[in-house]
């Protein structure tokens, strides 16, 4: 048994020096050419006429091979990125750490990068070993090994189009497992961050993680704080905008690596009730994602963290405070905390906040405030999270139809529904609103003699 697993090892280890890399066949992998990227192609043709290798590498060979439409294509060659530039009408060089080229086709941004070495005794990382700089050119190879899992280092050449693979991860991506190429433990201890790129992967591909990639995730899982909090935001990012957010969400919970890995899931996950909320929000993300529609981030972020916002807004309102302040310091108290250790980009936080600020004023049907309502820049995205609230049941679904309903109206609709609400009935949901405007409280009066 021991044997056998070291006999594997040593030979995974060797096998790509002493075989060289499996060239697969267009019939084995089964990458149709015409939905890559011409672009991407033409990048690595002209590559090759300067006598400089070009391959399509990273995601999108991987999503090609499964069938899922890539989101952007990424090329690697030999060629370092002065040599690049030169090459092409619009190019520029960007980062300085990690130097690479876009290359820029109208809409279409073709990231150009050279084959880099994999970690070395010299490069410089932090006290738990997380690398801090990358900029040591190599070979197609070693290229290879220092990208993270197997089914992230293929290479496709357009020429020929074979796949290079140099770590059986065709093999991986058919049985759809994620597997680290190198000893996981030491590659999470380089960049943490790989332990939500693993599960994100297993979740998008609807399949699992390689036991021994898998089972240093929950002791290491605490190494996360030690990233940069855009770098953690960019990432959590992706993985609820992978179209699988909930399926993600999901695993790390199941494998107990929601405390810590994300401190925004110890939130989400953790509050009695919040759990309906939360789902319905990544439910309508991800089927969003997957009919390739937008999505807004602000809106899933307020969405993830209203239940706290609520819960505080409640709690300072039973202490005497007022409504409206009270949810704007609901509001940012939450904010304040998260945005320190998740960077939720000011750009973001102004809009979540509108978002919220949104919610009360859609409790009561006044024709001026309406108005008024309806010029605000987030009154559609408010709107929608109106009907989260409305499907979570902490919302009147009726009310949040017509509100809805005056969202999608044009001018004229929405001056009938606005004009048609003073003849309304009273409304149940609005019942403790009053209709009329309220009466100032009569000052009592003052005797002359008494100022
Ligand atoms: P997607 O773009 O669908 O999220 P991707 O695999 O393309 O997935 P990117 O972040 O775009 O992910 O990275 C492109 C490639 O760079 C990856 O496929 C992988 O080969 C390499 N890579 C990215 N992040 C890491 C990392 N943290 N460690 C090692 N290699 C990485
Ligand atoms: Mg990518």
């Amino acid at each position: 048994m021991i044997t056998d697993t070291i006999k594997k090892f040593v030979s995974r280890l060797f096998s790509p020096a002493i075989r060289g890399p499996q060239r697969i066949a267009r019939d084995k992998h089964g990458i149709d050419r015409r939905n890559v990227s011409r672009h991407a192609i033409k990048v690595c043709e002209v590559l090759r006429q300067h006598g400089y290798q070009g391959y399509i590498v990273g995601g999108a060979v991987r999503d090609l091979i499964v069938g899922l439409e890539p989101k952007d294509f990424d090329v690697a060659t030999d060629a370092t990125p002065e040599q690049i530039r030169p090459l092409f009408r619009r190019a520029r060089i960007i980062g300085r750490r990690f130097q690479l080229v876009h290359v820029v086709f109208g809409q279409e941004i073709i990231e150009t990068s050279t084959f880099r070495a994999p970690a070395t005794q010299e490069q410089e990382t932090d006290e738990h070993g997380r690398i801090l700089r990358d900029n040591v050119f190599g070979n197609q190879e070693q290229d290879a090994i220092r990208r993270d899992f197997t089914m992230n280092a293929l290479y496709y050449d357009p020429h020929t189009e074979e796949v290079i693979d140099y770590h059986q991860g065709v093999a991986d991506l058919k049985k759809r497992q994620v597997r680290m190429i190198g000893d996981p433990a030491t590659r999470y201890r380089e960049d943490p961050v790989r332990m939500l790129r693993a599960v994100r992967f297993a979740a998008k591909l609807n399949g699992t993680i390689d036991p021994a990639t898998r089972q240093p995730i929950e002791t290491m899982a605490s190494l996360i704080d030690n990233v940069p909090a855009s770098r953690l935001f960019d990432e959590m990012l992706k993985l609820l905008t992978c179209g699988h957010a909930m399926d993600c969400l999901r695993q790390l919970r199941e494998d107990g690596l929601h405390h810590g890995l994300l401190p925004l899931l110890d939130v989400v996950l953790e509050q009695p009730g919040g759990e309906r909320f939360v789902e319905l929000a990544l439910e309508r993300t991800d089927s969003r994602v997957r009919a390739g529609k937008s999505i807004s981030p602000s809106f899933l972020f307020a969405a993830l963290l209203w239940q706290q916002v609520e819960l505080r807004w409640k709690q300072l309102r039973a202490e005497g405070e007022h409504n409206v302040p009270a949810l704007a310091k609901a509001a940012d108290s939450v904010l304040d905390e998260q945005t320190e250790k998740l960077a939720i980009q000011r750009r973001f936080s102004s809009d979540m906040r509108e978002i919220w600020f949104m919610q009360p004023r859609f409790e009561r049907r006044m024709g001026k405030t309406i108005y008024r309502m309806i010029e605000q820049p987030r009154f559609r995205a408010s709107c929608d999270f109106l009907q989260l609230r409305a499907a979570a049941g902490e919302f009147d679904s009726v009310l949040a139809q017509w509100w809805m309903d005056l969202a999608n109206g044009d001018d004229a609709t929405r001056a009938d529904m606005i004009e048609a609400l003073a003849h309304l009935p009273r409304d149940p949901a609005e019942a403790s609103v009053p209709r009329k405007r309220r009466r100032r409280p009569r000052r009592p009066a003052v005797p002359r003699d008494a100022e």
